[in-house]
């Protein structure tokens, strides 16, 4: 059975030194603010794995309270992973979309495709990410948020039942 699943998310910006995002820290004036280190595309991506299986998002599984201030997110995903694994369901691709105004994302890109192989353990080349500004409008467009939205397809061994 194939199954698709969405996630996305938002943090606020913040005078700073950098963003993580994707799995990697960008340089940039900004930081993303937040209890974790605040990747919004593994955020989304962790969604997006636990709504192909209707597993709850992340905020279930991970509550406020419980992530240590500046945790890495790429445990969040692995957390995700397990959970498809133990119920039998791979990953075929990801699809992922960021919202930043600035700095452009291009050259940042197959580091980050690279760092999320790595954590889900999927051939880098069914990893896509791409990169939208917001032509200076709203709270992208003022660089006060970035925002990524991603979907996942997931394959799972269960048959549909007549
Ligand atoms: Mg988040």
């Amino acid at each position: 059975m194939i199954r698709i699943g969405f996630g996305t998310d938002l943090h606020r910006l913040v005078p700073g030194s950098g963003i993580a995002l994707g799995g990697i820290i960008i340089p940039c004036e900004y930081a993303a603010e937040a209890d974790s280190d605040g990747d919004v595309l593994l955020h989304a991506l962790t969604d997006a794995l636990l709504g192909s299986l209707a597993l709850g998002d992340i905020g279930q599984h991970f509550p406020k309270h419980a992530v240590a201030p500046g945790a890495a997110s790429h445990q969040f995903v692995a957390y995700a992973m397990d959970l498809l694994h133990k119920q039998n369901a791979s990953v075929v691709n990801i699809d992922g979309t960021i919202d930043l105004e600035s700095p452009k994302i291009g050259p940042y890109r197959d580091a980050m495709r690279t760092a999320i192989a790595e954590i889900t353990q999927i051939p880098v080349d069914r990893i896509s990410i791409k990169a939208k500004t917001c032509e200076r409008l709203g709270p992208i467009g003022e660089h006060l948020a970035l925002s990524a939205q991603v979907a996942v397809l997931v394959e799972t061994n269960d048959s549909l039942s007549a």
